[in-house]
């Protein structure tokens, strides 16, 4: 990689160390989401003064006017100090650059900077009880009425719907057309008539993700983003925005030295478990999968220096990742005996192995489940042949549900 890049990266680091204790993992501990989210807000301010907000974002609107790569590297050394940036990720991800690629110029000018420094959030409202990895399987309903629209039906797994302000939509115009020609996108504020936001408990406490539902929501047809009936094609440009995303060889649990200090800590049969045959295994067997996906990624980090685009290989990423960091967390939990079960509520799922394993399947989920990655490595590296689509081309009201 360039000097420049590597100079880039030493800054980051040092400007991230200078206020880790006032703004990472330790200064978070014991914060309830209210606090956390106060915190978070200051620490995104902050961020966007600096220029490591937004950063590959045009000036225009509060960026840095840096590079995707710039973006990444950043993204990478912030991760490990347990920062509380996790508010702003989807918002900065993909509906706000949507709004900044689809919408007029005002609204741009009007949405950019709020959520830029964390003073606004967003949310995006694409999956549905039956629409998940099937995008194009969506069913909430938008009718013309005039010169607007009319919401009914309901979302799903909504990240931060509770504490978003706006948020971006996929809703179906046109039940007459095939299910990829009938839909719409669209924004709209999270606090207007008729929407109701209700928290999804999930396994380890948490409620970040919500259902939301849409009561006869009234919206102006400038909120529209891109043509009626182009729906799909505007949520597959939000979903290629966020570029390659932050990869990180532990799937964002906890580091590998983690487990190695645990095996050193804890005795098996009178001995340190470092001696133990199968949790050596466990260690060797982690270590190479995380040093072959970091091969990946420089190789990919090299690819976009030179300026290609990000390609399918981050699938390869979050498919390993993801599992390994489930079996080496149930692996550390099984080596913690009683004390492994012990679930820490608070406690981040970076630094703590029961909450790793237990947010670990809806990461598996989440952005991709195995099976959607599984097809993307067959189809888009492998070059096999496409999975089977028995709807393509059928009206969306002909399609037999299938839940
Ligand atoms: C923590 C979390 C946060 C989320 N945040 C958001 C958000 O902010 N906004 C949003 O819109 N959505 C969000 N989601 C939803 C997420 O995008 C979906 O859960 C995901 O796309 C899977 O869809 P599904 O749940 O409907 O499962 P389904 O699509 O019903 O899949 C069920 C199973 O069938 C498999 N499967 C489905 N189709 C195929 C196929 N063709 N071939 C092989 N296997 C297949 C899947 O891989 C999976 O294992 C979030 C989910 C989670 C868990």
């Amino acid at each position: 990689m360039s000097g420049a890049l590597e100079d880039y990266r030493a800054q980051a680091r040092a400007w991230l160390a200078d206020h880790a204790a006032e703004f990472g993992a330790q200064a978070r501990r014991g914060l309830d989401e209210a606090a956390d989210l106060a915190l978070g807000r200051r620490w995104q301010r902050l961020k966007a003064d600096n220029g490591y907000a937004g950063i590959a974002w045009s000036p225009q609107y509060g960026g840095a006017g840096g590079t995707e790569l710039q973006a990444a590297i950043f993204a990478q050394e912030e991760l490990p100090f347990g920062f509380p940036s996790v508010y702003f990720g989807i918002s900065l991800g993909q509906p706000v650059p949507i709004l900044l690629k689809y919408a007029p110029e005002e609204v741009r000018q009007r949405y950019a900077l709020p959520a830029l420094r964390g003073e606004e959030i967003w949310c995006q409202l694409f999956s549905e009880p039956a629409a998940g990895s099937d995008l194009a399987g969506i069913r909430l309903r938008a009718v013309r009425d005039g010169d607007g629209w009319v919401l009914s039906g309901q979302k799903l797994w909504t990240s931060w719907a509770h504490l978003a302000d706006y948020g971006v939509i996929l809703a179906r115009t046109d039940p007459s057309q095939p299910k990829h020609k009938g839909l719409t996108y669209f924004w709209l504020d999270m606090k207007a008539p008729g929407v109701t936001v209700r928290p999804v408990r999930l396994a380890n406490g948490g409620h970040d993700v919500n259902e939301v539902f849409f009561d006869d929501v009234r919206i102006p047809d400038n909120q529209r983003l891109g043509a009626v009936g182009q729906g799909f094609g505007v949520a597959m440009d939000t979903l290629m925005i966020e570029r390659y995303a932050a990869a990180d060889e532990a799937g964002f649990g906890p580091a590998l030295s983690l487990f190695v200090n645990q095996a050193l800590e804890t005795t098996i049969n009178g001995r340190p478990a470092i001696e133990d045959g199968r949790v050596r295994r466990d260690i060797a067997t982690a270590f190479r999968q995380q040093r072959a996906l970091a091969a990946i990624r420089t190789g990919t980090f090299l690819a976009l220096a030179a300026g290609a685009e990000p390609g399918p290989e981050g699938s390869i990423h979050k498919l390993v990742s993801m599992r390994a960091r489930q079996q080496l967390s149930a692996a550390a939990m099984d080596l913690m005996g009683t004390a492994g079960s012990i679930l820490e509520p608070d406690a981040s799922p970076q630094s703590d192995w029961a909450q790793s394993w237990l947010t670990a399947p809806t990461g598996r989920i989440a952005g991709g489940a195995d099976e959607m990655l599984l097809n993307t490595i067959a189809e888009r590296i492998l070059g096999l042949p496409q999975d089977y689509r028995p709807d393509k081309g059928l009206p969306f009201d002909q399609i037999r549900p299938s839940r």
